[in-house]
């Protein structure tokens, strides 16, 4: 047994993606703040609807998945398989882009808050060009683990702690996704310790969005993802306000990466392809193509 140390931290800065929606980007903010298999981490957070109106509009993605998680506002999806989702307050969207998706994600409210999450999961090469795919997750369905000092909302992967077992709606058993994702939402009382078993050999970071929290001794800092050496268990430690953290983890792929914004593929000639795909019309229906 080992437990993990907080091995470096990827501070987020803020930055505006979509039609001009302010964010603050962790993973993503480089192509050297990655860390296999997560690409990116954008959290969303404001109440002024200046900051979010103008939404993401129609735009395309290949070659990975995007999962959104809502803390607080509405956003509706659309995309070009005739989808329409709607993500309130504690849901999730799953969405594996595969080959091609062209969708638009904008807000179903004009003023209050808009919080949450948008992490993108690389697929491996071999599933790239594969057939996308989507789902929405109510809250509801989301399975919550309680113990003594507090819960862990299990959005993917299964949870195994003090005799009990919860599997999330994505990634349980028998599931065979090649990054074997875990998405945890971890709430902490004031002042409380737990420790997460984590796979070893796959990668892990924590992404602390409120309050205060600890990992052997060592403070997180608030917005930032904070990557985890290898292990087999997580202890953490809350401040005396408590503490709410993303946990991350999944199996690194070791792929060549070669982004091009919404396009993540394995070589320039592939990224290439992608762009004239989308240019022609045929990002979302061609088949591979050599
Ligand atoms: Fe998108």
């Amino acid at each position: 047994m080992s437990t993990r140390p907080l091995q470096s931290i990827i501070q987020s800065v803020p930055t505006s993606d979509g039609a001009g929606v302010k964010l603050r980007r962790s993973l993503g903010s480089s192509q050297f703040a990655r860390l296999d298999p997560f690409l990116m981490l954008d959290e969303f957070y404001s109440d002024n609807p200046d900051d979010y109106i103008a939404g993401f509009p129609a735009h395309p993605h290949r070659g990975f998945e995007t999962v959104t998680y809502m803390l607080d506002g509405r956003m509706e999806h659309k995309d070009h398989l005739g989808n329409t989702g709607d993500l309130g307050p504690g849901s999730v969207q799953w969405m594996t882009a595969g080959r091609g998706v062209i969708h638009s994600e904008m807000p179903r409210q004009s003023e209050g808050r808009m919080r949450g999450f948008q992490l993108w999961i690389n697929l491996p090469a071999a599933e790239k060009m594969k057939p996308a795919d989507y789902r929405d997750i109510p809250a509801g369905s989301i399975p919550e683990l309680e113990f003594d000092g507090g819960l862990v909302r299990v959005i993917a992967g299964t949870l195994r702690l003090n005799g009990q077992q919860v599997s999330g709606p994505v990634n349980g058993p028998g599931s065979d996704m090649a990054t074997d994702p875990l998405y945890w939402d971890l709430h902490l009382d004031p002042a409380r310790q737990v420790t997460l078993p984590l796979t070893r050999g796959h990668s892990a970071f924590v992404y602390l969005y409120d309050g205060r929290a600890s990992i052997g001794g060592e403070s997180l800092p608030h917005r930032a993802a904070g990557i985890l050496g290898d292990g087999d268990r997580l202890n953490l430690v809350s401040g005396s306000d408590g503490a709410r953290l993303l946990i991350l983890a999944g199996k690194p792929l070791n792929e060549p990466v070669v982004q091009y914004g919404p396009f993540v593929m394995n070589t320039r000639e592939e990224i290439e392809q992608a762009l004239s795909d989308y240019r022609s019309g045929r990002l979302t229906t061609q088949t591979a193509s050599a």
